[in-house]
């Protein structure tokens, strides 16, 4: 059994760390949100009122927070995670965050002597919630077995992207090409109601052709498709759309420093830019299939 500390509980840390606490390990975690304190405290987490407090005895140190920043915040300062590590805590960050973040906590950890892990995931709240997320893992070679072997409860499918920040690279261009995959579903989608075929059909026929993507067997914006997807729940957020934007912004940035042009990705932040403008930031990023209708409904 290991115990585990874990700051953000929010959509993807609440299901990731139940099944941690099914496999029989201690997690205590933290969130300045009650809800989600409280909802993770259904699944088993004992809950602390501080960083310090859910690092106590910890093994491994996770976080799984919306941006950079957060990251920044939960990592500096006096109440934060590097003032309170130890050298054999294992640090592990799985949330969607900028080149430079990473490398930033990479080089703050490995400075203070402390052992560092960008183990972003793919595979949604679904994911999350059956325990077969796929990690993807960056950092120094010796800490790999250790990282995976505390991943395990959580993961389909681990795999070691590279040195530092190479995780959070694979998990950028990863998400760059879902939210590409999403726009085709639902303009495939839309096209072909409007051209008269059944919706069910339709997606059976994508299904066994060249039309099959992840996001078009997870997330079809379509309702009565697929009972998971947020399309049968008025598009309550399963990947709420300013997280998708920031995802796609942080492949932009990629590109720009490196020269590589990204003009789908571009027009994917156009449609998420949209939504977010008219207020439905926190709704599921499915919803770019409503700015395609004449009438702009769904
Ligand atoms: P979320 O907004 O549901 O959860 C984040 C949690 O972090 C919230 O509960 C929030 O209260 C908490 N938080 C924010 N600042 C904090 C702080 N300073 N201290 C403690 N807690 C703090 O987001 P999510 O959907 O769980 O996503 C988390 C990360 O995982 C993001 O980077 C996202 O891009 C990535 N991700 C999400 C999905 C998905 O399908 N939702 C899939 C893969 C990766």
């Amino acid at each position: 059994m290991s115990t585990y500390a874990w700051i953000g509980l929010g959509n993807m840390g609440g299901p990731m760390t139940a099944n941690l606490v099914a496999a029989g390990h201690q997690v205590r975690g933290y969130d300045l949100d009650e809800g989600a304190c409280a909802a993770a405290a259904e699944g088993g987490v004992q809950i602390s009122g501080s960083i310090a407090g859910a690092m106590e005895h910890a093994d491994a140190v996770f976080t799984m927070l919306p941006k950079g920043a957060h990251v920044h915040s939960v990592y500096e300062g006096e109440a934060g995670i590097w003032a309170n590590a130890t050298k054999d805590m294992l640090l592990l960050d799985s949330s969607t965050v900028d080149i430079e973040t990473s490398r930033y906590i990479h080089a703050g950890s490995a400075q203070r002597g402390l052992h560092f892990v960008d183990a972003p995931v793919s595979g949604g709240i679904s994911g999350a919630a059956a325990g077969t997320l796929a990690f993807m893992l960056g950092g120094e070679p010796e800490l790999m077995d250790r990282a995976s072997g505390f991943i395990a409860p959580m993961s389909g499918k681990t795999i070691v992207a590279g040195g530092p920040g190479m995780g959070i690279a694979a998990k950028i261009c990863n998400n760059m090409m879902l939210f590409i995959d999403l726009m085709a579903s639902a303009e495939g989608s839309q096209l072909a109601e409007a051209l008269g075929l059944d919706p069910e059909v339709f997606w059976q026929i994508a299904s066994v052709s060249s039309g099959r993507s992840w996001a078009q067997q997870t997330w079809y914006p379509v309702p009565g498709i697929i009972d998971t997807a947020a399309a049968n729940n008025n598009f309550e957020a399963t990947f709420r759309t300013d997280l998708a934007r920031k995802d796609v912004g942080l492949a932009l940035d990629a590109g720009e420093s490196t020269g590589v042009r990204l003009p789908a990705a571009t027009l994917a932040r156009e449609h998420f830019d949209e939504l977010i403008e008219q207020g439905l930031g926190d709704k599921d990023c499915s919803l770019i299939v409503k700015n395609l209708l004449p009438d702009g409904a769904v």
